[in-house]
């Protein structure tokens, strides 16, 4: 460790109480959230120990998507695939389908990727930070979590929530990005010997229930009494964040074409790349400009194009508006696309954006239909 963060460990125990842990611990064993994936603290106490597959399934899942859309998704992957052998006898298709909706499509292939290099390992998940860090998607955060979650041992677990809660509790007034290792030292003088893992839960349930963004609930907060924030009588100034930049715009156009039966052409977007893998209907480019390459008249094939107005969607590193455009064609899908019947739609790998601009053409058209 840097001499800078063994300073900043050193006073990070001198400034907190020396129970802060146990009675962090105390409110968890009282109001943890339950998740699917989780083992309660009573289970624990029981000796229920986790199971690291679904430790590391819910972790990617959770990357930059929320926990109450990850539930559903989490339930029907463990349903359909219960351990991680399941899971890499999948096909990639399968799971880029289940996929479906969740968002940062790159983490599907990994999670494959990783899945089958897990169970040609064995099926067995490392127990540590660095073997975890050597699978497929599995970074600094996600290898802490399960270390600390799965296998019940010490780690600095620091997403989000955490930030704030030790932004707080310090009132760090250094802008969080630059903030990052200070942050992370700190938590790492803080995880207690014992219940590593429902510590690293119970730091993340409390910034999400209670040291909330707007509004944090202090008073049934249970570090209250050592955190620096509420002292200085307005916590929500912390975390200091830079101002954001405004992201750049880019447009298209998308051509939602309809058979008379109700299938809907679509084409597999290349495997590298935004989205890659994932299923689209037909589209221009995404550029800066709207010329004639991004607009109706770039329609892949004649048809009486409508327009089914715009949406929009924003990914990480721009935003993004689609003109959308209708029209009903007859015949066989041209080279590189296909026909998805209509009880079929709901079970492609269509992302979020792709999905909108299909109901924008056709409502109720993603959503799950019988067979005729
Ligand atoms: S006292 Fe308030 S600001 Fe401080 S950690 Fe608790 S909820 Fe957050």
């Amino acid at each position: 460790m840097a001499p800078a963060d063994q300073t900043r460990k050193t006073q990070a125990r001198k400034a907190m109480p020396d129970d802060t842990a146990s009675r962090l611990l105390a409110w968890y064993d009282v109001h943890h959230r339950e998740l699917p994936w989780r083992v309660s603290p009573r289970e624990h106490a029981r000796g229920v120990r986790p199971d690291p597959y679904r430790i590391w399934l819910s972790e990617v899942m959770l990357q930059q998507t929320t926990v109450e859309a990850v539930k559903s998704y989490f339930r029907a992957f463990v349903e359909k695939w219960p351990d991680v052998e399941a899971l890499a006898a999948a096909p990639t298709e399968d799971v880029m389908k289940a996929w479906a909706g969740l968002g940062y499509y790159s983490r599907a292939r990994n999670l494959k990727a990783c899945a089958d290099l897990v169970a040609a390992r064995g099926g067995r998940f490392p127990d540590t930070e660095a073997g975890l860090r050597d699978l497929p998607g599995i970074g600094a955060y996600t290898s802490a979590a399960i270390t600390a979650i799965a296998f019940d041992r010490p780690a600095a677990v620091v997403d989000g929530n955490v930030e704030r809660v030790i932004s707080r509790l310090f009132s760090i007034t250094t802008p969080l990005s630059e903030a990052k290792t200070e942050i992370r030292a700190l938590v790492e003088a803080m995880v207690p010997a014992a219940r590593p893992g429902d510590f690293a839960q119970a730091m993340m349930d409390l910034g999400a229930t209670i040291c909330t963004p707007r509004r944090p609930r202090c008073m049934l907060c249970p570090l209250r009494e050592s955190c620096s924030a509420v002292v200085s009588g307005d916590p929500e100034n912390f975390p200091v964040r830079l101002p954001k930049a405004d992201k750049p715009q880019r447009r298209g156009a998308a051509f939602v074409a309809m058979r008379e039966d109700g299938a809907i052409l679509l084409r597999k977007r290349p495997e590298k790349g935004l989205l890659g893998g994932m299923t689209e209907v037909p589209t221009t480019g995404w550029t800066a400009r709207v010329d004639g390459a991004t607009t109706q008249a770039a329609a892949p094939f004649p048809g009486d194009w409508r327009s089914a107005g715009t949406i929009t969607h924003v990914f990480t590193h721009f935003a993004l508006e689609l003109e959308v455009f209708h029209a009903h064609i007859k015949g066989d899908a041209p080279a590189g696309h296909f026909w998805s019947h209509a009880h079929e739609i709901s079970g492609e790998a269509l992302p979020t954006v792709m999905k909108k601009a299909i109901e924008a053409a056709i409502p109720g058209a993603t959503k799950k239909q019988r067979p005729h």
